[in-house]
């Protein structure tokens, strides 16, 4: 009885030790966002600014893989109506067309500072087939109703394009010139890769030696109500993008009539299921480390009840929070290599043996995971099947980006810029789970931030890319005010 008796003692202790401890930790952890006074709300020509915008979507700037030229006339007719909307800019700042991207520069009064460049593309995606008929507004007339501009590219990327333009025409209607030159970038083919447009404009800024002191770009946006236990909108911004790896697999076996088939598992579709089975099945390690880790520790003292105790004392709850993030999709992307299987061929008749099974696995890889990693990892799971496999790493890969620190004076702008023209928003880094141009300057900077000032809800989530693509007027005059602010914050630096 007595043993018993100091072991519930004992347990009691431990106990009340542990919730000790997870309270001084939970409390520990104060607020890391920057108090900033909100920056003076400047007044805009809002109804002006949304026809701008609309305008500029009804050029159907279409990227495609196999046809550079296919919408050739439409970035042309694009270039010829942002030379006459913004007559200032393109007055001004010197143009330079490389493919069908433009570069604009904007020199500084002091030649010795680092330049900064901010990037938005021009091109958009294709509407899917069959979906024209869902769009409360046709996706390319430009429309503006009930305080938005509807159509394919009012967020991804026109949005922040016509922002940009219109920050700049208004600073340069007031006689401002930035400190240090600032060089706008906005690229024609970045929703197939970017290899003409902001890759061939990073060359060209390298063979001139220019190293920026940082680049922003599209990406992470503000969100609203997307992460359990956070009541305040919250803006990330990407400080890391993940790398891009499609892997083809194929197998062969001997052809034959299916009256006889092979061994069990014998078969080149038995062999290829085993194979992509275990590539499923033994997915790459999941982690709360890295900028996920930076991301939650910045966020935890801003939420409440359980997520607030749990996010503070990962040292605890790590193992029960992972778990809980990897049901989510897009939280388990931000903590491991993902692997997607997304293309299976094999067969072509109900009644021969096929004599090779081929398909396609996508992995968006983690900073600090590599593509020979990768390569190695698909290796020893498809030769556990069988010798026979072959793999080959299909064209567009691309390693993760280099993770840019949040200590930067560059970082710490952008964050208080955010502070100050959306007042109660929280900013956190984050981890930009797609690709984006600015990876192709990697060589020219060591600071480049995706960020979008765009406040999205789960429910407008799906417009990305997809059906109603949308932006609220406030918003676009927000994001206006945003780049406003970012440049001339640049003369009290
Ligand atoms: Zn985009």
């Amino acid at each position: 009885m007595r043993v018993l008796k100091k072991f519930a003692l004992a347990l009691l202790a431990l106990v009340l030790g542990l919730v000790a401890m997870v309270a001084v930790n939970t409390w520990r952890h104060g607020s890391r966002q920057l108090e900033v006074p909100p920056a003076e709300r400047i007044a805009l020509d809002e109804a002006g600014l949304a026809r701008r915008l609309a305008g500029s979507l009804r050029f159907k700037t279409i990227s495609t893989h196999d046809n550079a030229d296919a919408s050739a006339d439409q970035f042309d007719g694009l270039h010829a109506y942002l030379r006459q909307s913004y007559p200032k800019v393109f007055g001004t700042l010197k143009l330079e067309q490389v493919g069908r991207s433009l570069l604009l520069t904007w020199p500084g009064t002091d030649a010795t500072a680092p330049p900064v460049a901010w990037m938005a593309h021009q091109d958009v995606v294709p509407i899917a087939p069959g979906t024209e008929g869902n769009w409360a507004a046709p996706p390319f007339d430009g429309v503006v109703r009930d305080g938005f501009v509807w159509g394919r590219g009012s967020w991804d990327d026109k949005g922040n394009l016509i922002a940009q333009l219109e920050a700049v025409e208004q600073l340069l209607g007031q006689g401002f010139q930035p400190r240090r030159t600032l060089y706008l970038v906005f690229g024609h083919d970045e929703e197939v890769g970017g290899i003409h447009g902001a890759k061939a404009i990073a060359e060209l800024l390298q063979s001139r030696n220019v190293r920026l002191d940082y680049v922003l770009d599209e990406g992470l946006l503000i969100t609203d109500g997307v992460m359990p236990g956070l009541k305040a909108p919250a803006a990330l911004i990407g400080i890391a993008e993940k790398g891009y790896l499609s892997v083809g697999l194929s197998v062969t076996a001997s052809p034959g009539h299916s009256s006889m088939p092979p061994a069990r598992g014998g078969s080149a579709i038995a062999m290829m299921s085993a194979a992509l089975q275990r590539l499923e099945n033994d997915q790459m390690p999941a982690a709360i480390r890295g900028v996920a880790r930076e991301m939650f520790e910045t966020i935890a003292p801003e939420m409440s009840g359980f997520q607030r105790v749990a996010l503070s004392n990962l040292w605890l709850f790590g193992p029960v929070v992972q778990k809980q993030l990897e049901r989510g999709a897009s939280t388990n992307a931000m903590m491991r290599t993902t692997t997607a299987l997304t293309i299976v061929n094999a067969g072509s008749k109900d009644n021969v043996l096929p004599g090779r099974a081929d398909a396609t696995v996508n992995f968006r890889l983690l900073p600090g995971d590599t593509r020979e990693g990768l390569m190695a990892h698909v290796n020893s799971h498809t030769h556990a099947v069988d010798e026979r496999f072959e793999l080959t790493q299909l064209p567009g890969s691309s390693e993760p980006s280099p993770i840019s620190p949040t200590a930067a004076p560059a970082y710490q702008r952008l964050n208080r810029t955010v502070r100050e023209v959306f007042p109660g928003t929280l900013v956190a880094p984050g981890l930009m789970i797609g690709a984006t141009d600015s990876r192709h300057f990697q060589a020219i900077s060591d600071h480049i931030y995706r960020f979008s000032p765009v406040r999205a809800t789960p429910e407008d989530l799906p417009r990305f890319h997809g059906t109603n693509e949308r932006i609220a007027i406030a918003n676009l005059a927000d994001m206006v005010r945003f780049y406003r602010r970012l440049l001339s914050a640049d003369l009290t630096p």
